[in-house]
C-alpha cells in the first residue's frame, strides 16, 4: 500500500475540484487532487456559462484560455413559451448591477475542463489521473484521509487535514459521511448537438412546453448543444432507445419542432437522469463538499458551474482560515456552510419558483406573456440567471418598484 500525507486531498477535478485546488495553491499548500478519470473526461451539460462564472474564471486565471479557445459570446437569451409568445432578454446592467462581462459563453466542456485542469497542471499540486477514491479514513468523528486505487488498482491512502469531496453527482465523498439523499423532482435530460440552424450565434434559447423544456446554446458557428429535459418517467420506459424517444419528442414540440427544421443531429445522444438530489450538510469535521457533491437541482437557469466555482471560493478561504487557526473541526468549518447557503439561497427559491411555472402550461404561458409587457422584468430575470442581479432586484422589478444603487 502507497502513503501519502498532505494538507488537503481534492477528490475530483471537474470545475469545481480544479477551482478549490487552484485556489489553495496560491496559499502554498500541500494539496493532492485525485480523480477516478483521464482528464477532461466527457460530462453532459448543456454548456453555457453565466456572465459571473466568467469572473470567477478570470480570478482562476483561465478566461482568456476560453476566449482564445473559441469560446462563443452568448448576449442573451429567447424564451418561448408553450403558445408560442417570444421574449428576448439580453445581459447588461439592471438597476446598477452590472454583469462581469455583457455576455454569457456557449463553450465545450472539454474547452472548459481541459483549461482548468491545465491550470492545475501549471501548479506545485500533485494532480493523480485516473485514480478513484473509494472509502474515506474517518477517526473519531473526523475524516482524516481517503483509501483510493490507482490505474493499475493498486491501494493508495492520502491522509489530509481536510477532505474536499468535488466528485460530482454521485460523490462517493458524500455517500460514505450519509449525506446524500434522493430528490422528488424527477427529471432525465438527454444532449446531442446539431448544426444547420439558422440564426444561432449570438443568443441562447429556451422553449418551455410543459412539462419538457428545450434549451439550445451555441457552441461554435455550426455546432449548438441541444439538452431536452422531460420527466424521468417519461424516457425510462425508452432508456434501450433515446435516440427514438428524442427524435419523436422533440417532433411533439410545435415551437422546437419548426425552430430545428432544416438542422442535422452531429453526435450521438447521451442521457442522464434523476438530475436532481439532495444533500445535507456532513456533521463529520475535516471535510467539505463543493459543486454538484453538494447537492443539484435542475440545468434550467443554468448556474451548475458558477455554483461549483463560487462554492469552490468559498471553501479555499475556509480551509485557509480553518488550517491556519489549527481547527478542522465540524463547527470551525460550519461557516463554509452557513456562507454557501447565503450565498445561493436566493437564487435557489427563484429557480424553485420557476418549476413550478415551467411546470404548468397556463402558467408558463401567463409569464411569457407579463415578461413580453415588461422588457425590465426580463432583463432582471436574465441577470439572475446570469448570477449577476440579486433575486430580490427582481421581484423590485415586478412589482414595477426601482431597484438599489450601483455597486
Ligand atoms: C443535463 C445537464 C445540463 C447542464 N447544463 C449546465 C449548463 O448549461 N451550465 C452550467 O453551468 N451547468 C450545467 N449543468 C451542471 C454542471 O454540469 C455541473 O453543476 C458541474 O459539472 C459541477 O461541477 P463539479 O466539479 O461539481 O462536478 P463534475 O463536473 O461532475 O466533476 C466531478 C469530478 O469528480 C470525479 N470523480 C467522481 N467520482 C470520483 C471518485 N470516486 N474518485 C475520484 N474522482 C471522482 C469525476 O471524474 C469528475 O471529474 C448541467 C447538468 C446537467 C446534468
Amino acid at each position: 500500500m502507497t502513503a501519502r500525507r498532505a494538507d488537503v486531498v481534492v477528490v475530483g477535478a471537474g470545475p469545481a475540484g480544479a477551482a478549490t485546488a487552484i485556489l489553495l495553491a496560491e496559499h502554498g499548500l500541500d494539496v493532492v487532487v485525485v480523480d477516478r478519470a483521464a482528464l477532461p473526461r466527457p460530462k453532459i451539460c448543456g454548456e453555457y456559462l453565466s456572465p459571473e462564472a466568467g469572473r470567477l474564471l478570470d480570478r482562476l486565471g483561465v478566461l482568456k484560455a476560453l476566449d482564445t479557445a473559441g469560446a462563443v459570446p452568448v448576449a442573451g437569451m429567447r424564451i418561448t413559451g408553450p403558445d408560442g409568445t417570444s421574449v428576448v432578454g439580453r445581459y447588461h446592467e439592471v438597476a446598477g448591477w452590472r454583469p462581469y462581462r455583457q455576455h454569457a459563453m456557449g463553450v465545450a466542456r472539454e474547452t472548459l475542463d481541459g483549461a482548468l485542469v491545465e491550470r492545475v497542471r501549471g501548479l506545485p499540486l500533485d494532480l493523480r489521473e485516473e485514480t478513484r477514491v473509494t472509502d474515506l479514513i474517518v477517526k473519531d468523528g473526523q475524516v482524516i484521509g481517503v483509501r483510493a486505487e490507482d490505474r493499475a488498482q493498486a491501494p493508495l491512502e492520502i491522509r489530509a487535514r481536510i477532505v474536499v469531496g468535488a466528485d460530482g453527482r454521485a460523490s462517493v465523498v458524500a455517500q460514505r459521511l450519509g449525506c446524500r439523499q434522493p430528490h422528488t423532482l424527477q427529471r432525465l435530460a438527454l444532449v446531442t448537438y446539431v448544426r444547420g440552424l439558422p440564426d444561432c450565434r449570438e443568443l441562447g434559447e429556451i422553449f418551455v412546453d410543459p412539462p419538457d423544456y428545450v434549451i439550445l446554446n451555441p457552441l461554435a458557428p455550426d455546432r449548438v448543444n441541444l439538452s431536452l429535459v422531460v420527466p424521468l418517467a417519461h424516457a425510462t420506459p425508452w432508456s434501450r432507445r433515446f435516440e427514438d424517444f428524442m427524435t419523436a419528442r422533440l417532433r411533439q414540440l410545435p415551437h422546437v419542432a419548426r425552430r430545428l427544421a432544416g438542422a442535422e443531429r452531429i453526435a450521438p445522444i447521451r442521457a442522464l437522469g434523476p438530475l436532481a438530489h439532495r444533500v445535507t450538510p456532513p456533521d463529520a469535521g475535516g471535510v467539505l463538499l463543493v459543486g454538484d457533491a453538494g447537492g443539484f437541482f435542475d440545468p434550467f437557469t443554468g448556474e451548475g458551474v458558477f455554483t461549483a466555482l463560487r462554492s469552490a471560493e468559498l471553501a479555499g478561504e475556509t480551509i485557509v482560515h480553518a488550517l491556519r487557526a489549527g481547527d478542522v473541526s465540524a463547527p470551525a468549518l460550519a461557516v463554509y456552510e452557513q456562507r454557501r447557503r447565503e450565498a445561493f439561497r436566493g437564487k435557489e427559491r427563484v429557480t424553485r419558483a420557476l418549476q413550478v411555472v415551467i411546470g404548468h402550461r397556463r402558467l408558463a404561458n401567463l409569464a411569457c406573456r407579463a415578461l413580453a409587457r415588461r422588457p425590465g422584468a426580463l432583463d432582471a430575470l436574465l441577470g439572475v440567471f446570469g448570477d449577476y442581479v440579486p433575486p430580490r432586484a427582481l421581484l423590485a422589478a415586478l412589482s414595477g418598484r426601482a431597484s438599489r444603487t450601483p455597486r
